[in-house]
């Protein structure tokens, strides 16, 4: 049962990344996501069904379109490879468990936001800009699962105000937090470079991190952001000087994406380790 569900899980997330990647392509360039439908940009060719299977069908042309055989990016299969690979590792994380809706809608909300996070990592990486419906709609999801949540709370006598409304307070305390820290950020960098450090967009993201995941998740994927940022920086100017090759800066969206990942799959690890040094 539980790797049945385990391969539902990866072959959901490749076929929902298989969409992805339509959007990641289309959205920028202000083409509708639904028609027309998949073609090859070099020879038009309408792409049939069995060529669209998610990462099987790209293995099976080995990259190569079916009609003209110019070349299908690579970036494809990884798309749907994350894609599959990530909703895998979120279903084995945070499981089954009663009650039965609670952990559904768990697991839903973060599929939900893993695939606006891909979307907003490669449209960022490609074109410096991360789009509002990620970043803006990180936000209504944060909300809106504080909103549920707090109807679908437990009460009990003798209740508090503040405990009853933990769940909401938690995702609009959160959304304020990231929002503003990463403003915070934004200010001083600026000041300090002389030029903008990074984009609104950043600070909307960290915004949609606090409203999903509460204010010490903030904290946490600005940590981790700024050590994958430092990692891969300093990884470029190794390379660069060894001559492996010319580099560019990656904005730093993908990076919060990673450390928002670094949180979900190690938060309470990594929360026991910090903790644990102060003993
Ligand atoms: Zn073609």
């Amino acid at each position: 049962m539980k790797e049945c569900l385990g391969f539902f899980s990866f072959w959901l997330g490749a076929c929902i990344a298989s969409f992805l990647n339509v959007v990641i392509w289309r959205i920028p360039r202000g083409e509708s996501i639904v028609s027309p439908p998949s073609h090859c940009p070099k020879c038009n060719a309408h792409i049939r069904w069995w060529q669209n299977i998610p990462i099987v069908s790209w293995l099976m042309l080995r990259g190569r379109c079916a009609n003209c055989r110019s070349p299908i990016s690579p970036r494809y299969i990884l798309v749907e490879a994350i894609g599959g690979v990530l909703f895998l590792a979120v279903f084995l994380r945070f499981g089954l468990y009663n009650p039965l809706a609670w952990s559904i809608m768990r697991i839903v909300v973060i599929w939900i936001w893993i695939s606006l996070m891909i979307v907003g990592s490669f449209i960022d990486y490609d074109l410096q800009l991360l789009p509002d419906f990620v970043t803006v709609g990180g936000m209504i999801l944060g909300v809106g699962v504080g909103v549920i949540n707090t109807v679908l709370y437990p009460t009990y006598e003798g209740m508090s105000m503040l405990e009853r409304y933990m769940p909401l307070i938690m995702s609009i305390g959160g959304l304020a937090f990231g929002f503003g820290l990463l403003w915070l950020v934004r200010w001083l960098g600026t000041k300090a470079f002389r030029r903008e450090a990074m984009g609104m967009g950043d600070v909307f993201l960290m915004g949609a991190v606090g409203a999903i995941f509460g204010p010490v998740a903030v904290l946490a994927t600005l940590i981790l952001s700024s050590l994958f940022g430092s990692l891969v920086g300093f990884g470029m100017i190794l390379a660069a000087k060894a001559k492996l090759g010319r580099f560019t800066a990656i904005p730093y969206g993908p990076y919060i994406c990673l450390g928002c990942l670094g949180w979900i799959f190690y938060g309470p690890e990594l929360l026991a380790w910090y903790m644990g040094l102060f003993k």
